[in-house]
């Protein structure tokens, strides 16, 4: 058991057994980590505005091997960013990002730019007054960082440029020209200034995109699109993950009978 320090934003927090706790965190140099606090609710006070959602901490903790559960040793709190806890439409902002972590990421997969994008996010919700701008740009940056982002840069079937109208195909992931509509008949017509705005935002800095002008009618539309994409494209990998599990379990039954 080695001891390990890095830091992680609170996903959420599970009861276990009488006085301890299990946090699944966000962190820095792991992905998604799971960790033991042994006996803490025997003083309660303790790591108490620490185990809020989305805080940010400095953790110590013992890495162990073969698990997915691992012990931690101490937590201190770097920021729980109690401004935006007053606000309650941040807060639903702040818990969608979290909530993102932890259904995008794998689990002890580290992704460092995930980890900075995040918490770039919940410091600039802090301080900026449009939580749900800055969601949007989350999201968009979330997709292209776990190579999951729509296809935008040309038609999705032919590769064509696409010079004139379009429609967005939620299910092939991406825009069809004229020529190709009849590959996804439920794709649906999509502003120029929707597919630019997704564009500019993959390709520039979140303090950069926190400056862009977005015209309400897009913003409409990005969102709905961001929604279904995710949506269609998480459930369906959800699914196939799944199947995979159940399929190694079988097999590992099936050689244990040999
Ligand atoms: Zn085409």
């Amino acid at each position: 058991m080695a001891l390990t320090k890095t830091e992680g934003l609170v996903i959420k927090k599970t009861d276990f057994r009488e006085t301890s706790l299990i946090v699944l965190f966000y962190t820095k140099d792991y992905g998604k980590l799971n960790l033991l606090f042994k006996g803490i609710k025997n003083s309660p006070d303790k790591f108490a505005s620490n185990l809020e959602p989305f805080s940010y901490n400095e953790i110590i903790f013992y890495k162990k091997k073969n698990t997915t559960l691992h012990l931690a040793s101490q937590c201190d709190l770097k920021d729980n960013f109690s401004n935006l806890r007053e606000d309650l439409d941040k807060v639903s902002s702040a818990s969608s990002i979290i909530e993102l972590l932890d259904t995008v990421m794998p689990p002890e997969d580290p992704n460092r730019d995930a980890f900075n994008l995040a918490l770039e996010s919940l410091k600039n919700m802090s301080n900026y007054p449009s939580a749900d701008k800055i969601l949007t740009i989350f999201k968009i940056k979330l997709l292209d960082l776990v190579g999951f982002k729509p296809h935008l840069d040309s038609c999705i079937i032919c590769q064509e440029k696409i010079i004139t109208q379009a429609r967005f195909s939620i299910s092939l992931g991406g825009l069809l020209c004229q020529n190709c509509f009849k590959n996804d008949l439920k794709a649906r017509p999509i502003f120029r200034g929707t597919t630019a705005t997704i564009l500019h935002i993959e390709r520039n800095s979140l303090e950069d995109n926190l400056r862009l002008g977005i015209n309400p009618q897009i913003k409409k539309e990005l969102d709905y699109i961001l929604e279904s994409f995710l949506e269609f494209h998480l459930d369906k990998r959800l699914k196939t993950k799944k199947y995979m599990l159940e399929i190694n379990q079988n097999i590992k039954i099936l050689k244990n009978r040999r």
